[in-house]
Protein backbone atom coordinates (compact mmCIF):
# COMPACT_ATOMS: atom_id res chain seq x y z
CA UNK A 1 0.00 0.00 0.00
CA UNK A 2 1.14 3.59 -0.71
CA UNK A 3 1.08 5.95 1.98
CA UNK A 4 0.80 9.32 -0.35
CA UNK A 5 -2.14 7.53 -2.40
CA UNK A 6 -6.18 7.85 -1.04
CA UNK A 7 -7.50 4.80 -0.56
CA UNK A 8 -10.45 3.15 -1.99
CA UNK A 9 -12.59 0.48 -0.88
CA UNK A 10 -15.12 -2.08 -2.77
CA UNK A 11 -17.19 -4.95 -1.94
CA UNK A 12 -18.64 -7.36 -4.45
CA UNK A 13 -20.79 -10.09 -3.56
CA UNK A 14 -19.52 -13.35 -4.58
CA UNK A 15 -22.12 -13.80 -7.71
CA UNK A 16 -20.02 -16.50 -9.23
CA UNK A 17 -18.84 -16.18 -12.74
CA UNK A 18 -19.58 -12.40 -13.60
CA UNK A 19 -21.33 -11.19 -16.85
CA UNK A 20 -20.80 -8.62 -19.33
CA UNK A 21 -22.95 -6.02 -16.74
CA UNK A 22 -20.76 -6.64 -13.88
CA UNK A 23 -17.54 -5.70 -16.58
CA UNK A 24 -18.78 -2.88 -17.84
CA UNK A 25 -20.74 -1.60 -14.67
CA UNK A 26 -17.63 -2.64 -11.54
CA UNK A 27 -14.89 -4.37 -12.74
CA UNK A 28 -13.53 -2.02 -15.70
CA UNK A 29 -13.42 0.53 -13.01
CA UNK A 30 -12.04 -1.64 -10.58
CA UNK A 31 -8.57 -1.52 -12.63
CA UNK A 32 -8.73 1.68 -13.76
CA UNK A 33 -8.48 2.75 -10.41
CA UNK A 34 -6.10 0.65 -9.27
CA UNK A 35 -3.43 3.28 -10.70
CA UNK A 36 -4.59 6.27 -8.69
CA UNK A 37 -5.61 4.68 -5.57
CA UNK A 38 -4.65 2.34 -3.00
CA UNK A 39 -7.66 -0.15 -3.00
CA UNK A 40 -9.01 -2.50 -1.31
CA UNK A 41 -11.34 -5.06 -3.17
CA UNK A 42 -13.52 -7.46 -0.74
CA UNK A 43 -15.24 -10.54 -1.71
CA UNK A 44 -18.22 -9.75 0.68
CA UNK A 45 -19.51 -13.46 1.55
CA UNK A 46 -20.44 -12.41 5.04
CA UNK A 47 -22.63 -9.93 3.47
CA UNK A 48 -23.58 -12.60 0.75
CA UNK A 49 -25.46 -15.10 3.48
CA UNK A 50 -28.22 -12.08 4.81
CA UNK A 51 -30.18 -13.44 1.19
CA UNK A 52 -28.38 -16.76 0.64
CA UNK A 53 -31.12 -19.73 0.51
CA UNK A 54 -28.00 -22.30 0.68
CA UNK A 55 -24.43 -21.92 0.70
CA UNK A 56 -23.53 -24.85 -1.25
CA UNK A 57 -22.10 -22.79 -4.05
CA UNK A 58 -20.73 -20.45 -1.83
CA UNK A 59 -16.80 -21.63 -2.19
CA UNK A 60 -17.34 -21.75 -5.99
CA UNK A 61 -18.86 -18.60 -6.81
CA UNK A 62 -16.24 -17.07 -4.55
CA UNK A 63 -13.43 -18.71 -6.45
CA UNK A 64 -15.08 -18.20 -10.19
CA UNK A 65 -15.71 -14.42 -8.83
CA UNK A 66 -12.11 -14.23 -8.18
CA UNK A 67 -10.76 -15.42 -11.43
CA UNK A 68 -12.86 -13.01 -13.11
CA UNK A 69 -11.28 -10.46 -11.28
CA UNK A 70 -7.91 -11.17 -11.27
CA UNK A 71 -8.13 -12.26 -15.70
CA UNK A 72 -10.01 -9.33 -16.21
CA UNK A 73 -6.34 -7.27 -14.24
CA UNK A 74 -7.35 -6.83 -10.46
CA UNK A 75 -3.19 -6.97 -9.61
CA UNK A 76 -3.00 -8.18 -6.14
CA UNK A 77 0.85 -6.34 -6.62
CA UNK A 78 -1.09 -3.36 -6.12
CA UNK A 79 -4.57 -3.77 -4.97
CA UNK A 80 -5.39 -5.92 -1.73
CA UNK A 81 -7.94 -8.76 -3.02
CA UNK A 82 -9.75 -10.91 -0.16
CA UNK A 83 -12.62 -12.65 1.50
CA UNK A 84 -14.58 -10.56 3.68
CA UNK A 85 -14.96 -13.10 5.94
CA UNK A 86 -11.30 -13.72 6.32
CA UNK A 87 -10.78 -10.78 8.62
CA UNK A 88 -12.05 -11.46 11.99
CA UNK A 89 -11.70 -7.90 12.74
CA UNK A 90 -14.50 -6.74 10.93
CA UNK A 91 -16.95 -8.85 13.17
CA UNK A 92 -15.79 -6.96 16.37
CA UNK A 93 -16.30 -3.24 14.61
CA UNK A 94 -19.41 -4.46 13.10
CA UNK A 95 -21.15 -5.63 17.02
CA UNK A 96 -19.26 -1.98 18.33
CA UNK A 97 -20.68 0.03 15.52
CA UNK A 98 -24.44 -1.57 15.99
CA UNK A 99 -24.44 0.10 19.63
CA UNK A 100 -24.35 3.65 18.14
CA UNK A 101 -27.21 2.53 14.94
CA UNK A 102 -30.43 3.31 15.81
CA UNK A 103 -32.98 -0.01 15.07
CA UNK A 104 -35.72 1.89 13.65
CA UNK A 105 -33.43 3.86 11.49
CA UNK A 106 -32.25 0.26 9.75
CA UNK A 107 -36.02 -0.90 9.29
CA UNK A 108 -36.91 2.56 7.64
CA UNK A 109 -34.60 2.04 5.26
CA UNK A 110 -35.68 1.71 1.73
CA UNK A 111 -33.35 -0.93 1.14
CA UNK A 112 -34.45 -2.86 4.26
CA UNK A 113 -38.12 -2.70 3.25
CA UNK A 114 -37.38 -3.98 -0.21
CA UNK A 115 -35.16 -6.75 0.73
CA UNK A 116 -37.69 -7.62 3.35
CA UNK A 117 -40.54 -7.60 0.56
CA UNK A 118 -38.42 -10.01 -1.81
CA UNK A 119 -37.84 -12.69 1.72
CA UNK A 120 -40.78 -12.27 4.09
CA UNK A 121 -40.12 -15.75 5.09
CA UNK A 122 -36.40 -14.57 6.07
CA UNK A 123 -36.09 -11.10 7.34
CA UNK A 124 -33.03 -12.36 9.16
CA UNK A 125 -30.96 -10.16 11.55
CA UNK A 126 -28.12 -10.04 9.74
CA UNK A 127 -30.91 -8.41 6.53
CA UNK A 128 -31.56 -5.15 9.29
CA UNK A 129 -28.15 -4.84 10.41
CA UNK A 130 -26.46 -4.47 6.71
CA UNK A 131 -25.85 -1.36 6.19
CA UNK A 132 -23.91 -1.37 9.57
CA UNK A 133 -21.12 -4.41 8.47
CA UNK A 134 -21.00 -2.38 5.07
CA UNK A 135 -19.70 0.88 7.55
CA UNK A 136 -18.02 -1.57 9.24
CA UNK A 137 -16.36 -3.05 6.00
CA UNK A 138 -15.40 0.43 4.57
CA UNK A 139 -14.00 2.13 8.01
CA UNK A 140 -11.94 -0.62 8.99
CA UNK A 141 -9.67 -0.03 6.71
CA UNK A 142 -10.13 3.50 6.76
CA UNK A 143 -11.01 4.28 3.17
CA UNK A 144 -11.53 7.65 2.28
CA UNK A 145 -13.47 6.75 -0.78
CA UNK A 146 -16.11 4.29 -1.80
CA UNK A 147 -16.82 3.84 -5.55
CA UNK A 148 -20.11 3.67 -6.46
CA UNK A 149 -23.34 4.68 -8.81
CA UNK A 150 -25.49 7.98 -7.43
CA UNK A 151 -28.29 5.50 -6.49
CA UNK A 152 -25.95 4.23 -3.68
CA UNK A 153 -25.37 7.80 -2.13
CA UNK A 154 -28.04 6.78 0.50
CA UNK A 155 -25.73 3.90 2.00
CA UNK A 156 -23.04 6.00 1.91
CA UNK A 157 -24.56 8.76 3.75
CA UNK A 158 -25.61 6.69 6.21
CA UNK A 159 -22.81 5.42 6.70
CA UNK A 160 -20.87 8.84 7.20
CA UNK A 161 -24.12 9.14 10.06
CA UNK A 162 -22.81 5.73 11.54
CA UNK A 163 -19.16 7.28 11.63
CA UNK A 164 -19.86 10.52 13.36
CA UNK A 165 -22.32 8.96 15.82
CA UNK A 166 -19.31 6.77 16.94
CA UNK A 167 -16.90 9.56 16.79
CA UNK A 168 -18.98 11.72 18.99
CA UNK A 169 -20.04 9.25 21.22
CA UNK A 170 -16.73 8.30 21.91
CA UNK A 171 -14.79 11.77 21.35
CA UNK A 172 -12.70 10.76 18.98
CA UNK A 173 -11.90 10.76 15.16
CA UNK A 174 -10.17 7.26 14.85
CA UNK A 175 -13.06 6.42 12.35
CA UNK A 176 -12.95 8.58 8.74
CA UNK A 177 -16.33 9.24 7.13
CA UNK A 178 -15.91 7.67 4.00
CA UNK A 179 -17.12 9.32 0.65
CA UNK A 180 -18.46 8.52 -2.48
CA UNK A 181 -16.85 8.29 -5.62
CA UNK A 182 -19.19 8.93 -7.78
CA UNK A 183 -18.98 6.91 -10.77
CA UNK A 184 -20.69 6.78 -13.73
CA UNK A 185 -22.36 3.38 -14.12
CA UNK A 186 -23.51 2.28 -17.15
CA UNK A 187 -27.28 0.45 -17.04
CA UNK A 188 -26.55 -2.26 -19.32
CA UNK A 189 -29.74 -4.20 -20.07
CA UNK A 190 -29.98 -8.12 -20.65
CA UNK A 191 -30.48 -10.32 -23.76
CA UNK A 192 -34.18 -9.11 -22.98
CA UNK A 193 -33.60 -5.79 -23.67
CA UNK A 194 -35.40 -4.28 -20.52
CA UNK A 195 -34.45 -5.36 -17.70
CA UNK A 196 -30.86 -4.89 -16.27
CA UNK A 197 -28.81 -7.35 -16.72
CA UNK A 198 -28.39 -10.38 -14.49
CA UNK A 199 -28.03 -13.49 -13.67
CA UNK A 200 -31.99 -13.86 -11.50
CA UNK A 201 -33.39 -13.24 -14.91
CA UNK A 202 -31.00 -15.41 -16.74
CA UNK A 203 -30.37 -12.32 -19.31
CA UNK A 204 -26.36 -12.51 -18.87
CA UNK A 205 -23.60 -13.00 -21.05
CA UNK A 206 -21.22 -14.01 -19.04
CA UNK A 207 -17.35 -13.07 -19.23
CA UNK A 208 -16.20 -16.62 -19.43
CA UNK A 209 -18.23 -17.87 -21.85
CA UNK A 210 -17.06 -20.25 -25.01
CA UNK A 211 -17.08 -18.10 -28.38
CA UNK A 212 -19.64 -20.15 -29.57
CA UNK A 213 -22.49 -20.01 -26.14
CA UNK A 214 -21.74 -16.02 -26.42
CA UNK A 215 -22.99 -16.01 -30.45
CA UNK A 216 -26.04 -17.78 -29.08
CA UNK A 217 -26.62 -15.49 -26.40
CA UNK A 218 -26.09 -12.49 -28.63
CA UNK A 219 -28.80 -14.06 -31.47
CA UNK A 220 -31.42 -13.84 -28.82
CA UNK A 221 -30.51 -10.26 -27.71
CA UNK A 222 -33.78 -8.09 -28.58
CA UNK A 223 -33.61 -5.59 -30.96
CA UNK A 224 -35.67 -2.66 -31.87
CA UNK A 225 -39.56 -3.79 -31.40
CA UNK A 226 -40.88 -2.10 -34.24
CA UNK A 227 -38.28 -3.66 -37.02
CA UNK A 228 -40.61 -6.47 -37.94
CA UNK A 229 -39.51 -7.55 -41.22
CA UNK A 230 -35.48 -6.87 -42.73
CA UNK A 231 -36.91 -4.49 -45.15
CA UNK A 232 -38.28 -2.36 -42.06
CA UNK A 233 -35.89 0.76 -41.36
CA UNK A 234 -34.93 -0.01 -37.73
CA UNK A 235 -34.36 2.74 -34.74
CA UNK A 236 -30.77 2.31 -33.33
CA UNK A 237 -31.30 4.67 -30.58
CA UNK A 238 -33.65 2.14 -28.72
CA UNK A 239 -31.59 -1.01 -29.98
CA UNK A 240 -29.94 -2.41 -27.00
CA UNK A 241 -27.40 -4.15 -29.45
CA UNK A 242 -26.71 -1.17 -30.95
CA UNK A 243 -25.61 0.26 -27.40
CA UNK A 244 -23.49 -2.52 -27.11
CA UNK A 245 -21.68 -1.73 -30.57
CA UNK A 246 -20.95 1.41 -29.47
CA UNK A 247 -18.96 0.05 -26.29
CA UNK A 248 -17.54 -3.13 -28.79
CA UNK A 249 -17.05 -2.21 -32.09
CA UNK A 250 -15.49 0.23 -34.10
CA UNK A 251 -16.27 3.79 -34.94
CA UNK A 252 -16.29 3.20 -38.11
CA UNK A 253 -18.36 0.33 -37.65
CA UNK A 254 -20.90 1.83 -34.97
CA UNK A 255 -21.30 4.84 -38.14
CA UNK A 256 -22.22 2.32 -40.72
CA UNK A 257 -24.44 0.64 -38.33
CA UNK A 258 -26.08 3.35 -37.27
CA UNK A 259 -26.64 4.54 -40.84
CA UNK A 260 -27.24 1.13 -42.57
CA UNK A 261 -30.42 0.20 -39.81
CA UNK A 262 -31.85 3.46 -40.39
CA UNK A 263 -32.49 2.46 -44.13
CA UNK A 264 -32.85 -1.17 -43.21
CA UNK A 265 -29.28 -1.83 -45.07
CA UNK A 266 -28.37 -4.32 -42.62
CA UNK A 267 -30.40 -6.84 -41.13
CA UNK A 268 -30.61 -7.78 -37.05
CA UNK A 269 -28.89 -10.99 -37.80
CA UNK A 270 -25.86 -9.98 -39.21
CA UNK A 271 -25.85 -6.73 -37.07
CA UNK A 272 -25.68 -9.26 -34.02
CA UNK A 273 -23.20 -11.19 -36.10
CA UNK A 274 -20.90 -8.81 -35.77
CA UNK A 275 -21.51 -7.41 -32.34
CA UNK A 276 -20.82 -11.30 -31.18
CA UNK A 277 -17.76 -11.34 -33.50
CA UNK A 278 -16.11 -7.88 -31.52
CA UNK A 279 -17.24 -8.90 -28.53
CA UNK A 280 -15.61 -12.40 -28.82
CA UNK A 281 -12.40 -10.57 -30.11
CA UNK A 282 -12.30 -8.00 -27.19
CA UNK A 283 -12.86 -10.76 -24.76
CA UNK A 284 -10.40 -13.11 -25.62
CA UNK A 285 -7.38 -12.24 -23.67
CA UNK A 286 -9.50 -12.35 -20.83
CA UNK A 287 -10.90 -15.77 -21.59
CA UNK A 288 -7.38 -17.13 -22.11
CA UNK A 289 -6.20 -15.67 -18.88
CA UNK A 290 -9.16 -17.07 -17.00
CA UNK A 291 -8.63 -20.24 -18.34
CA UNK A 292 -4.61 -20.54 -17.28
CA UNK A 293 -5.90 -18.94 -13.74
CA UNK A 294 -8.91 -21.34 -13.24
CA UNK A 295 -6.83 -24.06 -13.74
CA UNK A 296 -4.11 -23.42 -10.62
CA UNK A 297 -7.14 -22.62 -7.76
CA UNK A 298 -4.28 -22.66 -4.96
CA UNK A 299 -3.05 -20.07 -6.31
CA UNK A 300 -5.85 -17.76 -6.10
CA UNK A 301 -6.24 -19.21 -2.56
CA UNK A 302 -2.83 -18.18 -1.58
CA UNK A 303 -3.23 -14.69 -3.18
CA UNK A 304 -6.34 -13.82 -1.67
CA UNK A 305 -4.90 -15.29 1.97
CA UNK A 306 -2.31 -13.19 1.27
CA UNK A 307 -4.54 -10.39 0.62
CA UNK A 308 -6.74 -10.96 3.94
CA UNK A 309 -3.01 -11.52 5.60
CA UNK A 310 -2.49 -7.53 4.89
CA UNK A 311 -5.79 -6.28 5.11
CA UNK A 312 -5.20 -8.02 9.17
CA UNK A 313 -3.01 -5.35 9.79
CA UNK A 314 -4.93 -2.55 8.57
CA UNK A 315 -7.66 -3.83 10.74
CA UNK A 316 -6.14 -4.75 13.75
CA UNK A 317 -4.65 -1.33 13.78
CA UNK A 318 -7.54 0.68 13.57
CA UNK A 319 -9.25 -1.66 15.98
CA UNK A 320 -6.49 -0.81 18.35
CA UNK A 321 -7.61 2.65 17.85
CA UNK A 322 -11.46 1.70 18.28
CA UNK A 323 -11.26 -0.33 21.18
CA UNK A 324 -9.28 2.48 23.40
CA UNK A 325 -11.80 5.12 22.26
CA UNK A 326 -14.57 2.62 24.07
CA UNK A 327 -12.30 1.84 27.38
CA UNK A 328 -12.17 -1.26 26.47
CA UNK A 329 -9.33 -3.34 28.95
FE1 LIG B 1 -30.53 -3.03 -33.69
FE2 LIG B 1 -28.70 -3.63 -35.45
FE3 LIG B 1 -31.20 -4.44 -35.81
FE4 LIG B 1 -30.59 -1.88 -36.07
S1 LIG B 1 -29.84 -3.55 -37.33
S2 LIG B 1 -32.35 -2.71 -34.93
S3 LIG B 1 -29.00 -1.64 -34.52
S4 LIG B 1 -29.82 -5.07 -34.20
Amino acid sequence: MNPKKSRVFSGARPTGRQHLGNYLGAINNYIALQEEYDCIYCIVDLHALTTMETTRDLRQNILEMAYDFLAAGMDPQKSIVFVQSHVPQLTELHTILSMVTMLGKLTDLPTFKEKARMQPQNINYGLVGYPVLMTADITLYKAEFVPVGIDQAPHIEFAREIVRSFNYRYNTNCLIEPQMKVTKVPKVLGTDGVQKMGKSLNNHIELAATPEETQQRVMTMVTDPQRQRRSDPGRPEVCNVFSMHKVFSSPEEVESIERDCRSAGIGCVDCKKLFAKNLNAHLAGFRQRRTEIAARPDEVIDILQDGAKRARVIAEATMQEVRAAVGML
